[in-house]
């Protein structure tokens, strides 16, 4: 048997309880720790254990004849002390480093008690391998050195997935600290928001490609739910074998945020908080298909809110504004969940009803919200009473595609809009032609002075004396790229309707004027201009004003330019009108009575009026050769005129034979096809110097 003093010690105990003594020695030798016995008066090292001679790498006898400071690197002052410590303070556990038969150095814990035999103090002791721990913490502490100040945060694990370090971002966005979360395992912050193939994919991406990123929902200490940006590595050791995974998270919430700030701005409507045109149209296109596979309705209602144009008007923008807001706020309120509101532009909104079964739920819908306005809208200071008018449209019947059935449902809104009851209507097939002509005109007509759609025509007035033109009347065209080109007769009633006359008729006669300054300039000075204009426009108290201005701005004598109206115009009662008549006559400016004869004055009134051209109506020219009653009014006309000594006009003169019998009863002027269309401004300039010589 190899020596060693534990012999001497064993021996002693054999011969005492040999059975027992036999027994230690065994679970000494056999131990699967490494143990060692230690003199702790000279360090020498006693006995040591087969684990022990593994570990050191030396034979028994080498080990039994080398001291405890032969193997430790540390100074033997300090190891000494800690033997002191095990002595008599009873402290057990330190760490040293050893170095083993191969030069290498090793860490160790010791764990040491005192064994008091023959009244000598042996220092029994257990020795761990820590070196792959120390370099395990060693590594962490360097990753983390290189992590602990990113603004990321960084989290890393052991191969168990068990956390052993975060940086402070980490805390930062979790609220997490280290204490708290150590040796736990990531699977604490899980949201509950991924499933089991969501974490199994991840997993096997992580070993097999070394990496896994995406986006991932988590939880912070307060429980909140967060996205962030997450990218795992694992880390391996030389043996390529894991040891670490670290986790480097970015929160994106505010990015996040951005992302659905910005769909906000594409989607929604920044007054009301609701959808906008753009996003019901995506919606709407697909509702539609979800409509036409299940073979189900849908309706849009189609809302515009009365008089809006006068709130804003009269009580301004912000007002405006405000009822704009509260209406989509009652709508939000009123309206069933699955209703899709949007506030597509101004003051008109639509309400998408999906899946609807009949006519009746679509009303009921519309009842509420005319029952919604009911209570009047406290807007500042003001009360406001406000209503809308309601066009409902129903796919597949009405429409089959988004476009058309938003423009079906305007059509509807459009058509209750005129009607002055209920201010709901469907949209009908039957309405649509003649509606729908009104309504694109309305609807273009907006825009058509800012495109330059608008145009003027001249047609020439002639004195049927000498046959030579005096005079021009302008006449208004409009030619829309959508709708064609559109009569006056079409289009001026719809423009007085909705009050655009009152631009459009600035514009012409502006245009007007400068037009016939121009032919002035050009030495065509003794030319007269005659411009309709709309009973709106006569209404408006400054008209006249306006007029003048122009007049003036243009430097034009007021005794070439002639305003035409109608009779109805004429003989109204209304104090702005009479005054603007006044107010221009006052001023030079020569009134025509246009269309005379198809308004209610009679011949008798003529004299009290103080007018300086009457335009006989085409209607009796037409007819002056084959309708008896006919010619005889026109012959009256021209009696009474010429004592009154008005100059007379005779309207859409066609033929030769009507403008003899004109001129041969004393009509000064014709006006019509058998002279010249309506032409441009170029073409008339042709014929006026064709006229001079
Ligand atoms: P109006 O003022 O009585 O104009 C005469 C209309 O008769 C013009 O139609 C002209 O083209 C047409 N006409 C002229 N000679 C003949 C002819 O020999 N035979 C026939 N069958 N027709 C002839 P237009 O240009 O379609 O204008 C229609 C009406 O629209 C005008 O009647 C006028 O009331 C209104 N209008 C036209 N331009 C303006 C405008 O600038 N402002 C306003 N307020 N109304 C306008
Ligand atoms: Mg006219
Ligand atoms: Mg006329």
């Amino acid at each position: 048997m190899e020596g060693g003093y534990s012999q001497d010690i064993l021996k002693e105990s054999e011969k005492n309880h040999k059975p027992r003594q036999y027994r230690y020695k065994k679970l000494f030798e056999e131990h699967s720790s490494i143990m060692l016995i230690v003199d702790p008066q000279n360090g020498s090292i006693i006995d040591a254990n087969k684990k022990a001679i593994r570990f050191y790498g030396y034979t028994k006898d080498k080990l039994c004849k080398k001291s405890i400071y032969d193997l430790n690197i540390s100074n033997k002052k300090e190891i000494k002390s800690k033997m002191k410590l095990v002595e008599y303070k009873n402290e057990s556990e330190f760490e040293f480093k050893h170095r083993i038969s191969n030069g290498k150095v090793k860490d160790v814990k010791v764990q040491s008690v005192t064994i008091d035999f023959n009244n000598k103090n042996y220092l029994y002791s257990v020795i761990s391998d820590i070196t792959e721990q120390k370099k395990d913490k060693n590594r962490i502490r360097l990753l983390a050195k290189a992590l602990e100040n990113n603004t990321e945060g960084v989290i890393i694990t052991d191969n168990d997935s068990r956390i052993k370090w975060i940086n402070q971002a980490f805390t930062d966005i979790t609220g997490y600290n280290l204490e708290e979360i150590e040796d736990k395992k990531p699977k604490i912050f899980q949201s509950g928001k991924h499933d089991k193939s969501f974490y199994r994919n991840m997993w096997s991406t992580l070993l097999d490609k070394g990496k896994w990123s995406g986006e991932v929902w988590n939880k912070n200490k307060k429980d909140e739910l967060y996205p962030e940006n997450l990218r795992i590595y694992s880390i391996k050791d030389d043996e390529d074998n894991i040891t670490h995974f670290t986790a480097i998270i970015s929160d994106i919430s505010s990015k996040k945020q951005r992302e659905k700030e910005m769909r906000n701005l594409i989607y929604r409507d920044t007054l009301t908080g609701l959808y906008n045109r753009f996003f019901m149209k995506n919606r709407l296109d697909s509702q539609i298909m979800i409509s036409k596979e299940r073979g189900k309705k849908l309706a849009i209602l189609y809302m515009d809110i009365d008089n809006f144009k006068r709130i804003n008007d009269n009580l301004g923008h912000s007002v405006g504004d405000e009822v704009i807001k509260e209406f989509g706020r009652r709508l939000k309120q009123h309206l069933d969940k699955e209703n899709i509101i949007a506030r597509i532009g101004g003051d008109e909104f639509i309400v998408l009803i999906p899946d609807i079964l009949n006519r009746e739920e679509v009303i009921r819908t519309a009842i509420k919200i005319k029952k919604m306005l009911k209570n009047l809208f406290s807007i500042g200071k003001n009360e406001l009473a406000i209503s809308c008018s309601i066009g409902i449209c129903i796919y597949p019947k009405d429409g089959q595609d988004t476009e058309t059935l938003i423009k079906n449902a305007d059509i509807a809104m459009y058509e209750a809009k005129r009607s002055n009851t209920n201010k709901i209507k469907f949209y009908k097939e039957c309405l649509q032609i003649y509606v729908k002509e009104n309504f694109l005109i309305d609807k273009n007509l907006k825009k058509a002075i800012e495109k330059e759609e608008i145009c003027l025509k001249y047609q020439p007035i002639i004195d049927l004396q000498s046959n030579k033109i005096v005079g021009v009347e302008s006449l208004a065209r409009w030619n829309n790229p959508n709708i064609g080109k559109v009569s006056p007769m079409k289009f001026i009633p719809i423009a007085e309707e909705n009050n655009q006359i009152i631009s459009i008729g600035k514009w012409i006669l502006t245009e007007a004027c400068y037009k016939l300054k121009s032919w002035h300039e050009k030495g065509f000075n003794y030319l007269t201009i005659a411009v309709n204009v709309s009973i709106k426009q006569l209404e408006k108290r400054n008209f006249y004003r306006f007029v003048l201005k122009i007049l003036n701005e243009v430097k034009l004598d007021p005794k070439y330019f002639i305003l035409e109206i109608t009779e109805t115009m004429y003989i109204s009662q209304k104090i702005s009108v009479i005054n603007n008549l006044k107010k221009l006559k006052d001023n030079g400016i020569k009134i025509a009575i246009d269309d005379f004869g198809t308004g209610y004055s009679s011949l008798s009134k003529l004299k009290d009026l103080e007018i300086d051209i009457l335009k006989i109506d085409k209607s009796f020219i037409e007819n002056v050769k084959k309708d008896k009653s006919k010619k005889e009014i026109v012959l009256a006309i021209l009696a009474m005129a010429s004592s009154l000594n008005f100059k007379v006009i005779g309207e859409g003169i066609e033929t030769q034979a009507q403008c003899e019998f004109l001129y041969d009863n004393k009509c000064g002027y014709g006006q019509g096809y058998l002279f010249s269309r309506p032409k441009g401004a170029d073409e008339i300039e042709k014929m006026l110097e064709y006229n001079l010589k």
